[in-house]
C-alpha cells in the first residue's frame, strides 16, 4: 500500500477543501481494498452521490469518506445534522472511512473503518446553524464524535503511518461484525454498556463496576426506571456476541480484541 497522496487533476480546482477531495479519493481509488470481502479495489460513485462516495463492485458495501488533516482526534465534520440523523433511524449510514494525513509530506497517517452498525443518534452533534450572512445561512451541519465510538468499532486499517496486517483487520471486522444490531434504540443501549464495560481497567470485573454507572446512564435513558436488569440483559448480550465471558459469583472478564 502505497501511503502517499498524488492526483494528477488537483490542478482543475481552485478551493483547497476540493483539492483535498480529489488527493483523498484518488488514494482510496488506487490504494483501498474492501475490508468487508477483501475485494482489492473500490469503485468510486460517479457524480456526488449523496450519501456514499466509494462502493464494492463484489459485496456492492457501500463507504463514506471523511479526512481532515493532521490527527483524527476526538470529532470529524460531515454534512446535514438532520439527513445524517434520518440516515441513521433509517438503517442507511454507508460503513465510514475516516482518514487522517500530512498537508506537508502529502502521505496517509490514519485510515479507519467504523462499521455503519456503530452509529447512533448519540454520537452525532449538532452544530450551529450558520449565520445571516453565510450563502446557505441558516443551514445545520454536525460533527461525528469518533471519540464516543467504542473501541470495537474503530478498526485501524493505517495507525500512525503503519499499514496493519490483514490478518489483524480481518480479525477486528469479524468482532465487529458480532455486535451488529439492526434495532437503533436497542443498538444504543448495547454501545452505552459497551463503553462502560471499555472503561473499566481491569480484565476481570464485577457486576457493581457497572453498576457504577447507574446515574449516567439513567440521565441518558430518561424514560428508563430499570437501568440495573437493563445493565444485567446487556451484558447477558455482550457475553452471547463473544466480548465478555462470565465466570461465575457475578464476574466477569474481558475477552482479548486482538490477534497478536
Ligand atoms: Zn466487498
Amino acid at each position: 500500500m502505497d501511503l502517499k497522496l498524488y492526483s494528477n487533476s488537483t490542478y482543475n480546482y481552485n478551493s483547497k477543501s476540493q483539492q483535498a477531495r480529489v488527493l483523498t479519493e484518488a488514494w482510496v481509488g488506487k490504494n483501498m481494498f474492501c475490508p468487508r470481502c477483501g475485494n482489492i479495489t473500490l469503485e468510486h460513485f460517479k457524480n456526488n452521490s449523496p450519501v456514499a462516495d466509494f462502493f464494492c463492485p463484489c459485496c456492492n458495501n457501500q463507504y463514506e469518506l471523511k479526512s481532515k488533516t493532521g490527527k483524527l482526534g476526538v470529532k470529524i465534520t460531515d454534512g446535514a445534522y438532520s439527513s445524517m440523523i434520518e440516515r441513521i433511524n433509517s438503517n442507511e449510514n454507508p460503513d465510514l472511512f475516516l482518514m487522517s494525513y500530512s498537508a506537508k509530506e502529502l502521505s496517509v497517517l490514519d485510515f479507519w473503518i467504523v462499521p455503519k452498525y456503530f452509529f447512533v443518534p448519540d454520537i452525532i452533534e449538532k452544530r450551529n446553524p450558520l449565520s445571516s450572512t453565510a450563502k446557505r445561512s441558516g443551514w445545520v451541519g454536525c460533527n461525528i464524535l469518533i471519540g464516543k465510538i467504542p473501541e470495537q468499532g474503530r478498526i485501524r486499517i493505517i495507525n500512525n503511518g503503519q499499514v496493519e496486517s490483514i490478518k489483524n483487520i480481518t480479525f477486528k471486522m469479524q468482532l465487529a461484525n458480532k455486535l451488529k444490531t439492526d434495532n437503533v434504540a436497542q443498538r444504543g443501549w448495547l454501545l452505552d454498556i459497551l463503553n462502560c464495560v471499555n472503561s473499566i481497567e481491569p480484565h476481570e470485573f464485577e457486576l457493581g463496576d457497572v453498576y457504577r454507572f447507574e446515574n449516567r446512564l439513567a440521565e441518558k435513558h430518561p424514560d428508563n426506571n430499570n437501568i440495573r436488569p437493563k445493565i444485567r440483559q446487556q451484558l447477558q448480550i455482550l457475553r452471547d456476541k463473544g466480548v465478555i465471558e462470565f465466570i461465575g459469583n457475578g464476574k466477569y472478564k474481558k475477552i482479548p480484541q486482538n490477534n497478536e
